[in-house]
């Protein structure tokens, strides 16, 4: 049952044709590796040194003479030696530095303006503090990502820089925008930096995809002398905005323009669909409740509270306000009586009369809250229930009833009206109802399902006409095989009776080269706005250190297929 079977032999990891001296061999090809990747700096090795984590290799550059970076010159005079101190990639798991003693030569050439320089270095650039290599890590690592997460995705190379210092390459690369090549067909858009604030733009070919340039403003002359320095530019596709068309055009009148089909449709839509429903009359307004003014509705208690009583009271309270009211215009008493019809005897005692002892407790009652009354009702209450409650405690329900009834009475028949008013909008709309998105699906698609919009030609020829001409700007701009030519349809369009359709019209014969020639092609801006979303996504990956330099960095290299490898000789 059981079946022994012979173990089968790991494989020995030792080389069978290494002699006894095998580990010797194999550090001395170590130390062959990490001499020669000196030669290829032109450094010779001295030592080696190994503490904890960390790999220090000293050296020195080779070679007696250095080429004057001013006028080109070789030297073998030496000024003085430094130390310079030198990250490499790591090596086996180790943080691994370079010191190296390098030379500053003191140039020959009398009328050189350098009179000391530091000698060229074959794996890094003045001042460098970084390989070529370590230099092309960091760059990768921060273009792709934040700053924080650069620096610590670096440690884990064993590249030591801190997240500044990772924005400060990226800033250093973004300073400007780099020398290119375009295939001649590029795009424009702008985006914001801060939105109602700041506005960049992004130039992206149509070809290769990559953003070939990013501007810190929006129309600036920058860009001119941008698309100046390329002659080769034949195309440019641009949404409707006449800013970047008088740029183009002052850059290059040979410059193509197109505008794009996207905006165009959509300022069609903004401008045809909302004057359609108008004309469908399903915009009519509902009017609103109406509310009495504070003085309107202090006349209406007023009234009330002097109609208040028996009909004895209610003449005395009369005459007596008649009477004051006479005085106050400026009247003489005989005039008064004359006026009112009484005796001037009468005027004479009525107006020595104290007005409290002349109204009821009621009155007076009414008469303290009337102003408090007036602005609550102007307020939107208009129930007596509601006003008697705001009123609590200070007078009683029956009161605010009787001086409410004047207004309540009026208003409750303008009211109706109102109600009726809008019953009845409610009642048409539910039978012209058409929505926005139908009649738009039907201008772009030139079919609809809405019986309402299939019968227009006959309950509304005039909103038919409308369609029928945004329809023909569609099947023009997607060059349809019955589109019409421009000329007819801006014929058609200036005839519209809709003043919104004839501004679209205006726009489009302002813009027509770009429009005539966004009917013929293929281009349009729809990679622009693809790239305008990945600026955004950039934006707020960098929270607030998001400088425009970095922006333009991670838009313009990050990218590209970039060539970083100027160090490979
Ligand atoms: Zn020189």
């Amino acid at each position: 049952m059981y079946v022994t079977s012979k173990k089968e032999k790991r494989p020995s990891t030792r080389r069978k044709d290494t002699k006894k001296s095998g580990l010797t061999q194999v550090i001395g090809q170590i130390k062959s590796v990490v001499i020669e990747k000196c030669r290829q700096w032109h450094v010779g090795l001295d030592d080696m040194k190994r503490d904890g984590e960390s790999l220090t290799l000293y050296g020195h550059t080779l070679g007696r003479s250095a080429t004057c970076p001013c006028c080109g010159k070789r030297t073998t005079r030496v000024h003085r030696y430094s130390l310079r101190k030198i990250q490499c990639t790591e090596w086996l798991g180790h943080h691994t530095t370079l010191v190296l003693e390098s030379r500053h030569m003191v140039c020959t050439t009398p009328k050189c303006e350098r009179k000391i320089f530091a000698e060229p270095l074959a794996m890094t650039r003045p001042y460098g503090r970084h390989t070529y290599e370590v230099e092309e890590r960091i760059r990768n690592e921060a273009l792709g990502q934040t700053a924080r997460k650069a620096s610590e995705t670096l440690s884990m190379q064993h590249i030591w820089i801190s997240a500044s210092a990772c924005i400060r390459v990226l800033r250093q690369m973004g300073r400007v925008n780099p020398e290119v090549r375009t295939s001649g067909y590029v795009g424009m858009d702008d985006f914001a930096k801060r939105k109602g604030h700041k506005y960049m733009c992004a130039i992206v070919d149509h070809y290769t995809r990559e953003v070939l340039a990013v501007f810190d403003s929006r129309y600036g002359q920058e860009i001119i002398d941008w698309l100046k320095s390329h002659p080769e530019i034949k195309v440019v596709t641009r949404d409707g905005s006449q800013s970047y068309a008088s740029i183009i055009t002052a850059a290059s009148g040979l410059i193509m323009q197109i505008s794009d089909r996207f905006h165009l449709m959509q300022n069609l839509k903004k401008d045809a669909v909302e004057p359609i429903r108008t004309l469908l009359g399903q915009k009519r307004m509902k009017q609103p409740y109406p509310y009495p003014s504070e003085d309107e509705a202090y006349r209406y208690i007023m009234d009330a509270i002097l109609g208040m009583g028996d009909a004895m009271h209610r003449s005395k309270v009369k005459t007596y306000y008649d009477v004051r009211r006479l005085k106050d215009e400026g009247k003489s008493i005989a005039e008064t009586a004359r006026l009112l019809g009484i005796r001037s005897q009468k005027v004479y005692k009525v107006l020595g009369t104290d007005m409290s002892k002349l109204l009821s407790t009621d009155q007076k009652q009414a008469l303290k809250v009337a102003r408090e009354m007036a602005r609550i009702v102007s307020d939107g209450c208009i129930t007596y229930t509601a006003v008697a409650k705001k009123l609590q405690g200070k007078v009683e329900s029956r009161i605010v009833h009787r001086c409410m009834k004047p207004i309540t009475e009026r208003y409750k028949v303008l009211r109706e009206e109102v109600r009726l008013h809008n019953k009845a909008l409610g009642e048409k709309g539910k039978t012209v109802r058409v929505k926005a998105d139908s009649i738009w699906k039907y201008i772009v698609t030139g079919e609809t399902t809405s019986k309402k919009l299939l019968k227009l030609h006959e309950t509304h020829p005039e909103v038919e006409r409308v369609i029928q001409i945004c329809i023909l700007f569609r099947k023009m701009l997607h060059d349809e095989d019955d589109a019409p030519t421009m000329d007819d349809w801006l014929k058609e369009a200036w005839k519209c009776p809709v003043k919104e359709i004839r501004g679209f019209a205006e726009y489009v014969s302002n813009d027509r080269k770009a429009v005539e020639m966004a009917c013929r092609t293929r281009f349009n801006n729809g990679l622009l706005e693809g790239t305008v979303n990945k600026a955004k996504a950039i934006k707020r990956s960098m929270y607030n250190r998001a400088n425009a330099d970095v922006l333009r960095a991670k838009m313009v290299f990050g990218g590209m297929k970039w060539d970083w490898n100027y160090h490979l000789n």
